[in-house]
Formats: structure tokens, sequence, C-alpha cells
């Protein structure tokens, strides 16, 4: 059996029901949170190893509620692009030329920037083909990963490598969904993905929310980005976004939707009145010139919302950190500097992601019983100091850089700033390699070389 760990004498944010905060003790066993508690009030009976928290935030795992791994290799490669041209020019051609060694490229690097910032769990929409590839990385690196294959089965401007038909897009899903869900102690979670309306038949969007539902799976999608995109979802349907897929029965608890910038009232109301999560992912919103999406309205209706970085490629970080930053700054001057206080943005990034994912009973605090998904942040550093508010300190100080542990199922993943399972030179390898052949599949512009 393996020692408990004991991470001692921490500002301890735990994020209950009372959402305490204290100086004092996590104990860990197992995958488990084992007990925590005020200084002196854990008394450990076995064999523990002891991690010094002193001076440092310990925090629950965050949770990204809307990411592409796929795209972690494509960073920087598609720069000031709007939404539309961005998908068609860049990320579908890119994404196309994806071998299974590109791929896990791919997921290793954007697994290994995850949790070396904090983020112990992510929902992440796939790429159409090689799903298998992301959940093994997941699977090897200890992270906790909701994933699904993308599905588009309409639209001439497929690159070949994405191109299924309804049925191909349904069975694969179908075998994904049997072979990944719930698997390794429930670490790997399937969720079905469609990748939006507009690359998407109604008779697919129809099966697959049946299929979700049917399975106990997520449903994620994207949703109500960018006015073009807007435009085109009215001319195809007759109707605004989220009122489409709602028509087609995708909506409801168990269903993701990514951006929901341009809801207007009425859809509002189908998203409250369905329970439909949204995933806001600021940098991109504002990087992809989509917009800002109305979070406070969202919040004041009860709407579920969480936090995502989503791709790489349009954000260019997958940095919980800026986005819960953003998230609070962005909305001051439209409603008021008392909006989106700290405590809201990091209950978004934490309680927030693991509602969205159905997971609110394992992960998104530091309580007794729940998964050990825990992130020590080193506070003793003077872009930190003081700690008045540690929400604020989070929001509004606090980087990737200043994480020093995390833990995933109680597995010590990053260790004083460093990752145990997983060796960054090796993945840096990789990258570099399979980043040209990306290019030269997708017969792209080679990219700048460094010297
Ligand atoms: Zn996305």
């Amino acid at each position: 059996m393996s020692a408990d760990i004991l991470v001692e004498g921490g500002t301890v944010v735990t994020l209950d029901p009372e959402r305490r905060v204290f100086v004092g003790d996590v104990l860990l066993r197992g995958h488990k949170i084992h007990a925590l508690g005020p200084t002196g009030k854990v008394r450990p009976r076995r064999v523990t190893q002891t991690i010094d928290a002193r001076g440092c935030l310990v925090l629950p795992g965050f949770v990204q509620s809307h990411v592409h791994l796929c795209q972690a290799l494509f960073r920087g490669l598609a720069e000031d692009q709007v939404l539309l041209d961005w998908l068609s020019e860049y990320i579908w051609p890119f994404e196309g030329a994806h071998t299974p060694a590109s791929l896990r490229a791919s997921a290793r690097l954007g697994i290994a920037e995850l949790l070396l910032g904090g983020t112990t769990c992510a929902l992440d929409m796939g790429t159409v083909k090689h799903t298998d590839t992301l959940f093994r990385v997941a699977d090897q690196t200890g992270f906790r990963l909701t994933s699904g294959k993308a599905m588009m089965d309409k639209g001439h401007i497929r690159p070949g490598g994405l191109r299924e038909t309804t049925e191909e897009s349904l069975r694969e899903s179908l075998r994904l969904a049997k072979r990944w869900h719930n698997k390794s102690k429930a670490r790997l979670r399937y969720a079905f993905a469609p990748r939006f309306i507009l690359s998407c038949t109604d008779e697919l969007l129809r099966t697959t929310a049946k299929m979700a539902r049917e399975l106990g799976c997520l449903l994620h999608t994207h949703a109500s980005e960018n006015p073009g995109e807007m435009e085109a979802v009215r001319a195809a349907t007759g109707k605004d976004n989220v009122e489409a897929l709602h028509a087609l029965g995708c909506t409801g608890d168990n269903v993701v939707l990514a951006h929901c910038v341009w809801v207007t009232a009425k859809e509002q109301r189908v998203l409250r009145e369905t329970g439909t999560h949204v995933a806001h992912c600021p940098s991109t919103n504002l990087k992809l010139s989509s917009g800002i999406a109305r979070v406070p309205d969202l919040l004041q209706a009860g709407i579920n919302v969480g936090i995502g970085a989503d791709g790489a490629p349009c954000n260019n970080r997958m940095d919980v950190f800026t986005e819960m930053h953003l998230a609070s700054l962005l909305q001051k001057p439209k409603y008021g500097p008392a909006a989106m206080p700290a405590q809201t943005v990091v209950e978004m990034a934490t309680l927030g992601g693991a509602r969205l994912l159905g997971i609110e009973d394992q992960v998104g605090s530091l309580e007794k019983g729940k998964r050990a998904d825990v992130v020590v942040l080193d506070a003793k550093k003077p872009h930190l100091r003081p700690v008045v508010d540690p929400y604020t300190t989070v929001v509004h100080g606090a980087r990737a850089g200043d994480v020093r542990d995390v833990f995933v199922d109680g597995q010590w993943l990053v260790r004083d700033g460093e990752l145990t399972q997983m060796d960054l030179d090796d993945i840096l390898g990789d990258v570099e390699r399979e980043v040209d052949g990306v290019l030269a599949r997708a017969g792209a512009v080679p990219r700048m070389r460094r010297p």
C-alpha cells in the first residue's frame, strides 16, 4: 500500500459548501481526500509522506470546460483570423493531416501544459480520427479527461482527413464511448462531440443527442461564437443557434455549449429551462474577434458556466489563470467594478466545471471522500504578496508558473514545478518533428525556422 500524503500548513481554499478557508492540512490516501482541517486537527495514523505547504495556497485542481488537445501542436500557426476562416483555411487542414503520432505529440504537449498550470481535469474535443490516441495519452499521463471525437458529416470544405458519413460518425462515436467511458477508475469519460451545427446534419445531431442521453454521456459542441457563424446558422436553419440545437434535442443538463457569446434573451431562457451548461472561453473570444459573452447575465439567470482556454492556436496559452483573470476583467467596464468577483470566477473554474461535467460529487472542491485532485500554489512570490483574499490572489495575481505541486487521483503528477510522469524533453522533441509532418501533409507553408 502506498503511503498517505499530508499536505501540511498551507492556506487551504476548500470551495466546500461553507467555502471554508483555513490554515491547515490535507491528507490524501489512495485516490481520495481522506481528511482535512485546520492545523492540529488532522492526525495521520499510518506511514505518511509530508509536504511542506507553508506560505502556499492549497486549492482543488482546476477544471477546464473546453479545450482541444489535438490543436496544441498548431500553436502560433493560425494568427489574426476570424473564426470561419481560421477553421477552414488552417485548423481543419491541420487536423485532417494528423496521424496517430502527431496527435500523440499534440495531446502530450497539451496535457503537460495543463498539468504544469494546475489544471487537473478538462472537457476536450478531439479531431475526427485517431481518438483512441487521446484517451491512451490521458490514461498514461494520469490526467482526468472527458473527450470525444469531433463529428463532422456535412460541409464541402472539409479536407480528406476529416470527411465521414453520418453512419461512420455515429458508429465510431458509439465504439469509442463503449471503449472509454468511465474507464481508469472513471478518470476517463466520453463526451459525444458534434463539432458545430454547420458541420453536422440534422440526422446526426438528433441521433447523437439520443445516444448521449441513453449512455449517460455528455454532448459537447460549439454554439453562438461569432457573428459570421450566427448568420450562416440562420441562413441554414432559419433559427438562432441555440434554438436550432434545441429543436434537434441538443440541449439539457448533459449538454455543454462552448462560447454562447451571442445568445438572445429567448435562447438564454432555453439554456436556463433545459439546464444546459455554458463553457466560457474569454481569450479565444477576444483573439478571434468574436465578442464578449454576457456571463453575468447567464449566471444571474441561474445558468451554470465553466471556464476553458479552448485551443492553443486561438489563445495561445491553455492557462486557466489567464482565463480567470480575463473572465473577471472583461465584464467590469460594462457591468461595473463589482461584476465577476474573484470568488465567483474561482468557483466557475472548479465547481462550475465539475458540475458541467456531471462529476461534482468527485472533484471541484477539497472535501473528505472526494478525489485527490489538489493543487499547491507557491504564494511566496513578490507578485502575490500580501495575500489578503486568496480568491483575489488566484484570479488577479497568480500565474501558471506559480503552481508547485499537482495531484490527480492522488498521483503526484507535478512535483516542485516538474512533471513526474512525463519527460518534457521527449515531449518537446516530438513536437518539433511532428509539427513539420503535419504542415507538409496539409500542404502548408513551412513555419519560420528559429536559429
Ligand atoms: Zn473550441
